[in-house]
């Protein structure tokens, strides 16, 4: 039975729109049509696919403003974070691909090695009908941005938008079909998660998957029983380091960023900080002066920095980490507590005595939270920050950088930001994804535009191809001699043994 989405705007609580959602019946029929209209993009030149991209950033850099305010209402993030986290970096992927995706995939020759007298050469088809399954948090950059990739790639893309979250989904493929993309290549599906899943197994080529890793592990095990390759962008318990030589001010400034931007529901966010004991006092004094200064409240006032949580389920969590940590003896030095309604706000949290066994800690919290804990040895503080079931990204803080490149390399993460945190999603030319549960695949980077495609080898022979092949029919003792010989002549380790080679092909 079908069902409308209520969409509330997390600020004020208010139903902002009714969105009707899709059964699987009209999913599979979605998919249906977009293999049809995938047919005829994937003959397109690239060259053609991208001026269709093309005309839809330059509209949406005409409608920035409108973007980032409907961006707001739905999801509830300042109105400055919707432009720098969702709008600008959407623009610049679509900028980036569309200008590298020629030189990105364009046929690769691969020098041979045994068979000198041929040649081969990789060239990049689409995949197909490629289905992202994406989040509330950041409800237009993360889908869109694939989504873009995806359709340079020459594929067509089904879109399953988070149900707190449909509106502003709805709103980029409208401006995509606005400027002349075909209906049918790019649907976005409003439903339920136990539909969408239904759908994996349904006509789709490939699944890009952004979300929770109990969610992800269910995805995952689908795609793999009907042997579909996919990507798992999922949670995230980000530990940061701050060294002791550091500039306080500067670590200070962008923890406290990476901490509660887009309240603290990022799957980079920074969710645990170890710092040396010499400068514990100071940097926690620092942050806490910098979190009381910060404005919270409606989105779209002037100098408000912290919005509100958009999921009342996630709000609960992160009331029940802040209990968990009190409860065991944490100590909250500001914050601790959920502002009186309308709208769903948490107050920005600081929390010291607090240890690894507690919820705060271990835990991904995805709210306005900062845990700081003490270290004496950074060899300590690595093997602390390694010991989590995640490995998104994780942040060093240190004067000294290349220092900090060494302590990066020590660490378990898909990413680690020497001296600053949280902007590495919004650079397309990197690639972005986790090791342990954070994740499997990465999206963005050269790789990730070659992942939404078939690497297709092609293995061809030169004017001069002989026609007398020795792999060939008929085998005899004599020709097994030879190969035996060519062993050592060709693969052998010195000089002597490449010679004895040599010798025996010649005998
Ligand atoms: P969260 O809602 O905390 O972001 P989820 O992993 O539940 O994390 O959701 C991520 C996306 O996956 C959303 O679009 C959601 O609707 C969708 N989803 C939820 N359950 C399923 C499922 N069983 N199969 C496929 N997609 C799902």
């Amino acid at each position: 039975m079908n069902h409308k989405i209520k969409v509330h705007n997390p600020a004020t609580d208010e139903v902002i729109g009714e969105i009707q959602a899709l059964d699987v019946g009209e999913g599979v029929k979605a998919i249906e049509r977009a293999k049809k209209a995938q047919a005829k993009w994937g003959q397109k030149s690239l060259g053609q696919r991208i001026k269709v991209l093309q005309r839809f950033k330059k509209a949406l850099m005409e409608k920035a403003d409108e973007f980032s305010r409907a961006i707001s209402t739905e999801n509830g993030k300042p109105l400055m974070e919707s432009m720098i986290t969702e709008v600008l970096p959407t623009v610049d992927i679509t900028d980036y691909f569309c200008s590298k995706a020629p030189g990105i995939l364009a046929k690769k020759p691969i020098a041979m090695r045994m068979m000198k007298y041929r040649k081969s050469y990789i060239h990049y088809k689409p995949r197909g009908v490629v289905y992202i399954i994406s989040p509330w948090n950041f409800p237009f950059v993360i889908p869109t941005g694939e989504v873009v990739m995806a359709l340079i790639a020459g594929n067509a893309v089904i879109q399953k938008p988070a149900s707190l979250t449909p509106m502003i989904a709805l709103k980029a493929r409208d401006l995509m079909v606005e400027n002349g993309l075909d209906p049918d290549l790019f649907q976005v599906l409003p439903m339920k998660g136990e539909h969408a899943f239904k759908l994996i197994g349904s006509g789709v080529d490939y699944v890009n998957f952004t979300g929770s890793v109990a969610t992800g592990e269910k995805v995952s095990a689908e795609c793999g029983k009907h042997l579909i390759p996919c990507t798992m962008e999922l949670g995230g318990k980000d530990a940061a380091i701050v060294c002791e030589d550091v500039s306080i001010d500067h670590a200070a400034k962008y923890l406290v960023w990476g901490a509660f931007a887009n309240a603290g529901q990022v799957c980079a966010s920074v969710e645990r900080v170890y710092v040396h004991e010499k400068i514990y006092n100071q940097f926690v004094d620092k942050v806490v002066s910098i979190v009381k200064e910060l404005k919270i409240g409606d989105p779209f006032a002037d100098g408000v920095s912290i919005g509100p949580m958009k999921d009342p389920h996630q709000l609960k969590i992160v009331q029940q980490h802040v209990e968990n940590a009190r409860e065991n003896g944490a100590t909250v030095l500001t914050g601790g507590y959920k502002i009186d309604g309308p709208g769903q706000f948490y107050a920005p949290t600081i929390l010291v005595d607090v240890d690894e066994d507690m919820e705060c800690v271990k835990e991904e919290t995805f709210g306005p939270t900062m845990p700081i804990m003490k270290y004496s040895d950074i060899d300590d503080a690595v093997q602390r920050a390694n010991d989590s079931p995640f490995g998104l990204n994780a942040y060093v803080f240190t004067a000294d950088r290349y220092r900090g490149q060494r302590i990066a390399e020590k660490l378990q993460a898909g990413t680690v930001m020497v001296n600053a945190a949280l902007m590495t999603y919004g650079l397309p030319e990197t690639p972005w994804g986790g090791v342990k549960k954070s994740g499997v695949g990465r999206v963005h980077g050269d790789d990730g535009l070659r992942d939404l495609c078939i690497p297709s080898h092609v293995n061809y022979d030169l004017p001069f191809e002989i026609s007398w092949n020795p792999f060939l029919y008929p085998y005899s003792h004599r020709k097994y001699k030879a190969f035996l010989n060519s062993l050592k002549a060709f693969w052998g380790q010195g000089f002597s043994d490449k010679l004895s080679g040599i010798r025996g092909l010649f005998k």
